[in-house]
């Protein structure tokens, strides 16, 4: 039996603002516990909530950026549960009305095609707080600072087939809110978070299968992996005559192994309804038109400008383009240099690799975007060779010397290209060489061209790099040439 795979993710992203969605509580993370959480937070009784416009208009550039419908209103519900890290003994979201309707993610896959990924909603709510198990002799902690933390939950339709294609949405998510600028990414912190349904049918089949919903996996690499599991756990349940129950269970990255937490609750067990102390919002035309004109270009828009303005290929373009300081980095090396595929081929080769050594991210790379694009066109314009290139770089990334030029004219390594100072450097080579000219001599011509090298070497030697190379091979073996 062929089965398939079918996935789709509620991806939850916290939002970059100050305090608190409906508090003015700071939402800085790791402070000491408890430290901020205010009446609001704790739902002491008495206060009411308020609004944080910033949260709104976050959640409408997100809107706007997948082209997604903006209902002019939308209402905040109470979801009732009992959890001890819920003070309020609901959390407040929105159910029937969200602020974002659907709307669609393009992502890129490893062969550069694209796929687009409908979304269906995405809708506002508040985080709740944290359980802390550890040294409490026995008893649970209760930290209280993440309660209230807007957050975006963004829930796409069962649309990905298979895991990767569930990394490529998560990552084109990632990419999209930190270009944005509502949200820092950090998966780490748990900035991002990510519930993955997952379910199989049989290939051909129409109806989905039943799905299980897997918890909290924060990570690309621990979605990939949450999806593998599942999959193989569902198709060896339905082959051995079983049958999946739709349930909640949770992602062990330890034993790379998802396991049951609860079976799945209904809507009617939260017991939904409008929030009485918060009005609906309501959003006119002007409003969404101030956001769209402050929308920046978008990582798909940037993509696909790479490819068709500046010509790079479809791989560079989305490693370019993956990330807003990748691509305002390669985009300012390519402002100074003036050469676009260069640009593409010094950022993710030189400078990744060497970034890559250090563990740095592009933020806090040593060597600066007009450094590199000094250093480029000062190989453009044959200043100096490859090699000396190389060196310019690592003298740039060590701090030594504030531009290329600079480390050029300090470091003497100005391409020779005048002609008598390579003759004489040649000239010399080969005086100081007799045993390898009579060998050369004395080699069938075929294999001279290998034999050349050695020649050639001695002389970017002898110039300390500096020597044109094409130029010193030229006269190299004409001089050799006349000797036979
Ligand atoms: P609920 O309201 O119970 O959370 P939804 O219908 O809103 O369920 O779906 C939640 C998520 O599960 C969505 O991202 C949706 O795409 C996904 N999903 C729904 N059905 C399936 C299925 N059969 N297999 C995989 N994913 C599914
Ligand atoms: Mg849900």
């Amino acid at each position: 039996m062929q089965w398939e795979t079918v996935i789709g993710l509620e991806v939850h992203v916290q939002l970059a603002t100050r305090s608190k969605i409906f508090s003015g509580a700071s939402t800085a993370f790791g402070a000491e516990p408890n430290t901020q959480a205010c009446a609001v937070d704790l739902g002491l009784p008495g206060v009411l909530p308020v609004l944080n416009e910033q949260a709104v208009a976050m959640a409408v550039q997100f809107g706007l950026a997948i082209h997604a419908d903006i209902p002019e209103v939308s209402v905040f519900d109470r979801k009732n549960y009992f959890y001890p890290d819920l003070p309020k003994g609901y959390q407040t979201s929105q159910m029937y009305h969200p602020i974002v309707g659907a709307g669609e993610v393009e992502i890129t896959l490893d062969d550069n095609t694209t796929k687009c990924i409908r979304i269906h909603h995405a809708h506002l709510e508040e985080d709740a707080g944290k359980s802390l198990h550890e040294d409490f002799h026995g008893m649970t902690g209760i930290d209280l600072n993440r309660a209230g933390t807007p957050l975006l939950e963004i829930v796409s339709e069962p649309d990905m087939r298979n895991a990767k294609e569930a990394a490529a949405y998560l990552k084109a998510i990632h990419s999209i809110v930190t270009y944005l600028g509502i949200s820092d990414g950090n998966m780490a912190e748990g900035s991002m978070r990510c519930d993955v349904n997952v379910s199989v049918r049989p290939k051909g089949q129409e109806a989905f299968g039943t799905r299980a919903e897997i918890k909290n996996v924060n990570s690309f690499r621990f979605v990939e992996r949450a999806i593998a599991f599942e999959v193989e756990r569902q198709i060896e349940l339905i082959e051995d005559g079983g049958k999946v129950v739709q349930e909640t269970r949770l992602f062990d990255p330890e034993r790379d192994e998802t396991r049951s937490m609860r079976t799945k609750e209904e809507a009617n067990d939260y017991r939904y309804f409008p929030c009485p102390d918060l009005l609906p919002v309501v959003l006119d035309q002007a409003y969404l038109e101030h956001l769209r004109s402050q929308l920046p270009e978008l990582p798909a828009d940037k993509r696909a400008r790479f490819q068709t303005e500046l010509g790079l290929s479809a791989y560079d373009a989305s490693v370019l383009s993956a990330s807003r300081e990748m691509a305002e980095f390669f985009e300012e090396v390519h402002r100074v240099c003036g050469d676009a595929k260069q640009a593409a081929n010094w950022v993710q080769g030189e400078l990744a690799g060497a970034l890559n050594r250090e563990s740095l991210s592009i933020q806090n790379s040593p060597i600066s975007a007009q450094q590199l694009g000094g250093l480029i066109g000062r190989v453009l314009d044959d200043t100096i060779n490859g090699k000396a290139a190389k060196q310019v770089f690592q003298a740039l990334w060590n701090g030594q010397g504030s531009s290329a030029d600079e480390v050029i004219e300090a470091k003497g390594l100005k391409q020779v290209t005048d002609t008598g100072a390579i003759e004489a450097m040649i000239d010399q080579v080969i005086a100081e060489s007799p045993a390898q000219v009579a060998q050369y001599r004395d080699s069938e011509p075929e294999k001279r061209g290998k034999m050349i090298g050695y020649f050639v070497g001695q002389v970017m030697k002898a110039s300390r790099g500096t020597a044109n190379p094409q130029q010193v091979n030229g006269v190299l073996k004409a001089k050799l040439d006349a000797l036979l």
